[in-house]
């Protein structure tokens, strides 16, 4: 089958060459404390909080950091650990709350992404309602993943609960292809704000790909949250720019006493070098979703964000070779068994776009979008607009992003936008 885009091309972004791979582990300036290596296995976990430190207060702020919700993730519960380490080994006051909870048990402990389904696809409004009310309707007795995603809520719930401030929360993930370092989000002001902490490309766009995301959940219910992708599963180096980020999380929050903190210029450097030459800011046009039917199989050797020429053949499944319909950067190929995303494409973005976003909304332009023709409120959903395209064609999608929506569905030539929650100034 050949990849298709639903919009048209556009001008190709600069051509830069892909990073060279992760190389080998430097640690953070010799000052962090023997952690084992990050071997698959061996976890020695008793259950979904890997540790915590500080206490919640009036007006502090709480972090959770959520590892593994894939099980051959591994990496973030090493970083994790590594920080509540030398926290305790150094008895920091923490100004606030730092949780770290592991997602997947069962998974992790089986080495595999999943066992009957990708705990990072589970959170619809209709699964989360099961999980929350076990008086209601019960979820199937027969996944692996539902008795861990209703403990795993019981403990996010927890957090949410006894925090005195805002709750913030890093999903810490890892790739099966090389890759640069980097963060996704939900674009709303404050959680890009938030991902503007760490010196790595954002990647915009991603959640509207994917249904039943933990942090599209966690983003309703008021959180501050990025995604961060450490590097590829087995790499060192991962472990290291998740520990970098953690630290560059906890100052950038006020978390940290000052001295308290290994040097964050080498923090910041780390990541600095990690990222290489991926541009600071790319959107999500298009995802290959796959089934196991599909015998879908990734040409080898592709990284992440590596320059795709229109029409290359960037993969194979039971039709044939897979294209790709215009230029772009490939992101996140699956060479892994299981996965239901064959891959996606990125677009690098002119980040002056983002400033010209953050204004607009500050302005809170959007008030004016149902006075355009084509345009306007859904009848029952104020934070719903639909456009029909055949008027409004001027008017593409990349704007309503820039103003804070997202995309529904497309309903023939209509297309439906919602705005996203708690996207204040
Ligand atoms: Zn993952």
């Amino acid at each position: 089958m050949t990849a298709t885009f639903a919009r048209p091309p556009e001008p190709a972004p600069p051509v830069v060459r892909p990073r060279a791979p992760d190389g080998p582990a430097h640690g953070l300036a010799g000052a962090t404390p023997e952690v084992p290596p990050p071997a698959h296995g061996g976890l020695d976990l008793h259950g979904h909080e890997i540790g915590r430190h500080g206490a919640a207060a009036a007006g502090a702020p709480t972090l959770v950091v959520v590892a593994a919700l894939h099980g051959n993730e591994p990496a973030g519960i090493h970083a994790a650990r590594r920080v509540l380490a030398r926290l305790a080994r150094d008895g920091v006051a923490l100004r606030g709350s730092l949780v770290a909870l592991a997602g997947n048990l069962p998974a992790l402990a089986a080495r595999r992404r999943f066992i009957d389904h990708d705990l990072n696809r589970a959170w619809t409004p209709e699964r989360v309602a099961a999980v929350a009310d076990p008086t209601a309707a019960p979820l199937p007795a027969d996944a692996a993943e539902n008795a861990t995603m209703r403990a795993l809520y019981g403990h996010l719930a927890a957090a949410m609960s006894a925090a005195g401030g805002p709750v913030h929360v890093l999903d810490l993930h890892t790739t099966s292809s090389r890759s640069a370092p980097f963060v996704l989000f939900a674009d709303t002001l404050r959680n890009r704000a938030f991902a503007r902490a760490f010196p790595l490309p954002m990647v915009l766009g991603l959640e509207e790909q994917i249904e039943g995301a933990m942090l599209n959940h966690l983003v309703e219910q008021g959180c501050v949250c990025v995604g961060v992708e450490g590097g590829q599963h087995d790499a060192p180096a991962a472990v290291d720019n998740l520990e970098a980020l953690l630290w560059l999380a906890l100052a950038h929050l006020g978390m940290l006493p000052p001295h308290a903190a290994p040097d964050l210029a080498a923090c910041r450097d780390r990541l600095v070098r990690a990222r290489g030459d991926v541009p600071p800011a790319l959107e999500v046009r298009y995802r290959h979703a796959i089934g196991p039917a599909d015998a879908f199989r990734m040409a080898p050797g592709y990284a992440n964000f590596q320059p795709v020429a229109a029409g290359e053949a960037i993969a194979s499944d039971r039709c044939g070779a897979v294209r790709a319909a215009e230029a772009g950067r490939i992101l996140m190929p699956l060479y892994q068994g299981q996965g239901e995303d064959g891959f996606f494409m990125t677009r690098a973005i002119d980040p002056r776009w983002l400033d010209v976003s953050t204004a607009l909304r500050q302005l809170r332009v959007c008030r004016l979008l149902p006075l355009l023709p084509g345009v306007r409120r859904h009848p029952v959903d104020r934070a719903t607009l639909v456009v029909d395209t055949r008027v409004a064609r001027w008017f593409p999608l990349q704007v309503f992003h820039l103003l804070g929506y997202r995309r529904r569905r497309w309903d023939g030539a209509r297309l439906v936008v919602s705005r996203r929650g708690h996207d204040g100034a």
